[in-house]
């Protein structure tokens, strides 16, 4: 059999649930010989891939070592060199806040093919499982996805001037836990009504999944007070008022993932 070009995949695996991988993502896990994997995908995710699949965790959690960024990169063309089929591993979309344009440049400069498989972001998923939408007509008709950057201690919010005030753009901010007070006040700064809606999510999308809500300028307290120790995502503006609680499916209500996932498996063959 004449040996494959090297190639690897950046592939999203979505918020936490096996179930919430696409159909592709779980193709291509199921064929991986090497995994390298962030901390935030799940064991049920991990399962999916074949036995004999060489499986590498990249990320940390809660304060265990990580490998640094070029040591990932210098890994994964090194495995795909070698003739492995690759498979890069990250939570939600590799697109979003997930180093991927950094990933492919470095593959592709060392003749490894590279191919991009979505997934369903933080967001996304927040918002199907607290029943909100991203953007409403009328209400909210942008969404950004933004993260926060401290810099020197202090919130970095250039550019953040006209999303502050535009009361009809959903802002959605990733890596925002231990800096949602300071993220409050930063809008509130730059015009935002402190009253805006907004909420946070701890794990979405997986049935440990937890919501908090609060008018923008509680927003740090109630978060503080609720002590989160996963991931979690902010979203403020008026979409936020929508959220429920009650409205969140839980997989558990679906009869729990195996089935599912077997029968998306089979389907993929
Ligand atoms: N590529 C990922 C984002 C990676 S950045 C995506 O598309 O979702 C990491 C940040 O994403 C976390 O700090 C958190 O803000 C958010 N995030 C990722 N998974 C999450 C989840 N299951 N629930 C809530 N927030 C999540």
């Amino acid at each position: 059999m004449p040996r494959e070009s090297p190639k690897a995949w950046l592939v999203g695996a979505g918020p936490g649930s096996a179930d919430l991988l696409t159909v592709r993502a779980l193709r291509i896990i199921e064929q991986a010989q090497a995994l390298l994997y962030d901390a935030l995908v799940g064991e049920e995710i991990l399962a999916l891939a074949p036995h004999r699949c060489l499986r590498i965790r990249t990320g940390k959690r809660a304060g265990g070592a990580s490998m640094k960024q070029a040591e990932i990169n210098a890994l994964m063309a090194r495995l795909a060199l070698k003739g492995l089929r690759v498979v890069r591993l990250k939570g939600g979309d590799p697109s979003v806040f997930g180093r991927s344009g950094e990933e492919k440049d470095f593959l592709e400069a060392r003749g490894v093919a590279v191919e991009v498989v979505p997934g369903i972001t933080a967001a996304s998923a927040a918002a199907a499982q607290f029943g909100f939408p991203l953007t409403q007509r009328g209400q909210a008709r942008r969404l950004l996805l933004l993260t926060a950057r401290i810099q020197d201690g202090a919130l970095d919010t250039s550019g953040w001037a006209e999303a502050a005030g535009d009361r009809e753009a959903t802002l959605a901010v990733y890596m925002g836990r231990d800096g949602a007070a300071a993220i409050a006040e930063g809008l509130i700064a730059l015009g935002r009504d402190p009253q805006t809606p907004a909420l946070a999510v701890e794990n979405a999308g997986t049935p440990a999944a937890r919501l908090m809500t609060a008018p923008l300028h509680r927003l740090g307290e109630v978060i503080s007070a609720a002590a989160p120790s996963g991931p979690v995502l902010l979203v403020i503006g008026d979409v936020a008022a929508r959220a429920d609680d009650q409205s969140s499916l839980r997989v558990s209500d679906l009869g729990g993932p195996p089935t599912w996932l077997s029968n998306v498996s089979a389907l993929s063959r």
